[in-house]
C-alpha cells in the first residue's frame, strides 16, 4: 500500500486534476485495482455504486453520449453492464489501459467522461501526492534530502500557481510534457522513499514573490549563469522577474558548455518568415554576445525553430553564439533549455556542500520567500 503523505487536521487539502491518455483520443479504457474498489456509476438521474472485486476489470467505452461500463471477471465473463454518464473510482492505486496501446499505474481517484469525439479519463490526486510522483520523475538521479526539498518546493509552487492551464477541458495538468508529467505509481510495501520525504519534509511550503506563489522555472544546467528575464510583453514571466544568477556549481553537466555544426543554407531556410529581420541579418545578431532581452528573445525564438525543424538536440539552450564561416555556423552555447531559474545540476551540488533548502533556493531565486498558503 502506498505511504500517504498526512495532512494535518483541519488543513485545506489542495488536489490536482491530471487528464490522461489524451494523446490516444480513446474510445475503450479498462480499469483494474489492487483490492475491493468502490465504484461509482452516475446517469443524468441515479447513481449505482458497485465493488470493483481484486482481479476483475472494469471496461469503460463510449457509445454516443453516453458510456457503456461493463464489469469483467479476470476471465473476460461479464458480470454486469451499466449506462451511464461518468463513472468514477475511489482512491486507490489501478492500472489504466487503452487495450493495445499504453497501461499505466497510477494512485489516486480515476474519473471517466465522455468527450466530444473521445473519452475524457481523468486522475485526481492530493497535491503532496503529486508533488512526490512529480519529483521521482524529475529527480530520479538526486539524492541530497535538502535539494530534493527545494526542488520539492518548486514542483508545488508550480501546481498551486498553474492549476486551470486545461480548465477547457475539464482538469489542471495534462500527462505530456507541455504540464509536467506524473510517473507511474511505486508500488514498495511500506516505503518511504527519499521523494515522499523531500515532500513531507517541505509539506505545503511554496516560493513566493511578493507573497504571491507563482510559477518558477528550473533547468538541467545553466552552464555557469542564469538568465535574467527576457519576456518580450516587458511583463515578467510569472510572476517574478527572473535575475541572471552566476553559478559556479555546474560545471560537470554535460550541457555546461555545448557546440554544434549547422549547414548554413539549413539554417537560412528555416529562419525565413520567424521575425521581421531577414535570416541573413538574424544570424549576424546572433553573432554578437549579450543577452539583453531583445536578443534573449531573439534567441528563443531561434532555438524553437530550430528544434521544431532540425531537432532539440542541436541548440541546447537560450545562452549560446553563432559563428559562421565557409557554408557551416557554429553554435555554442551554456546550459540547457530556457536556462531561467533554479539550476538542478547546481543544486545537487549545492545539497552535496551542505547547503540548505533555503540556501539553494535563495541563491537561484534572490528576493523571493518560502511560505505556506
Ligand atoms: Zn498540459
Ligand atoms: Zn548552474
Amino acid at each position: 500500500m502506498l505511504v500517504l503523505v498526512p495532512l494535518s487536521t483541519g488543513a485545506r487539502v489542495h488536489q490536482v486534476m491530471v487528464g490522461v491518455f489524451g494523446l490516444f483520443r480513446p474510445n475503450r479504457i479498462e480499469i483494474e485495482t489492487e483490492d475491493g474498489t468502490v465504484t461509482s456509476i452516475r446517469t443524468a438521474e441515479v447513481e449505482n455504486r458497485r465493488v470493483l472485486a481484486e482481479g476483475q476489470r472494469l471496461l469503460v467505452e463510449r457509445g454516443g453520449k453516453q458510456l457503456k461500463v461493463s464489469f469483467l471477471e479476470a476471465t473476460g465473463d461479464l458480470l454486469q453492464v451499466f449506462d451511464a454518464g461518468q463513472v468514477s473510482i475511489e482512491e486507490a492505486s489501478f492500472t489504466l489501459s487503452v487495450p493495445g496501446q499504453i497501461r499505466r499505474s497510477f494512485f489516486g481517484r480515476v474519473e471517466v467522461a465522455v468527450g466530444r469525439d473521445h473519452l475524457l479519463p481523468r486522475i485526481v490526486v492530493a497535491e503532496e501526492v503529486a508533488v512526490a510522483q512529480i519529483l521521482r520523475s524529475e529527480m530520479a538521479e538526486c539524492f541530497e534530502p535538502e535539494t530534493l526539498k527545494a526542488q520539492a518546493v518548486l514542483v508545488r509552487s508550480y501546481l498551486r500557481s498553474s492549476s486551470g492551464r486545461h480548465a477547457a477541458e475539464g482538469y489542471d495538468f495534462c500527462d505530456t510534457t507541455h504540464c509536467q508529467f506524473l510517473a507511474d505509481n511505486n508500488n514498495n510495501e511500506d516505503e518511504v522513499d527519499r521523494f515522499r520525504q523531500a515532500t513531507l519534509d517541505s509539506q505545503g511550503l511554496l516560493l513566493t514573490f511578493l507573497g504571491k506563489p507563482f510559477q518558477p522555472m528550473y533547468t538541467a544546467s545553466c552552464g555557469g549563469r542564469t538568465l535574467a528575464d527576457f519576456s518580450s510583453t516587458g511583463r515578467p514571466h510569472s510572476g517574478y522577474r527572473y535575475r541572471a544568477v552566476a553559478c559556479d556549481f555546474c560545471p560537470k553537466h554535460p550541457l555546461f558548455a555545448w557546440e554544434c555544426i549547422v549547414q548554413t543554407e539549413n539554417l537560412l531556410r528555416i529562419l525565413k518568415g520567424i521575425h521581421r529581420d531577414s535570416p541573413v541579418r538574424i544570424l549576424a545578431r546572433l553573432a554578437r554576445p549579450g543577452d539583453e532581452p531583445v536578443l534573449a528573445n531573439l534567441r528563443e525564438t531561434v532555438r524553437l525553430q530550430v528544434g521544431r525543424s532540425l531537432g532539440w538536440n542541436l541548440i541546447r539552450s537560450n545562452r549560446y553564439i553563432v559563428e559562421s564561416a565557409r557554408g557551416f555556423t557554429r553554435i555554442k552555447g551554456h546550459g540547457s533549455g530556457h536556462n531561467l531559474g533554479l539550476c538542478q545540476a547546481g543544486a545537487i551540488e549545492m545539497g552535496r556542500q551542505g547547503k540548505s533548502m533555503t540556501d539553494i533556493l535563495g541563491f537561484y531565486f534572490p528576493g523571493c520567500q518560502i511560505g505556506r498558503r
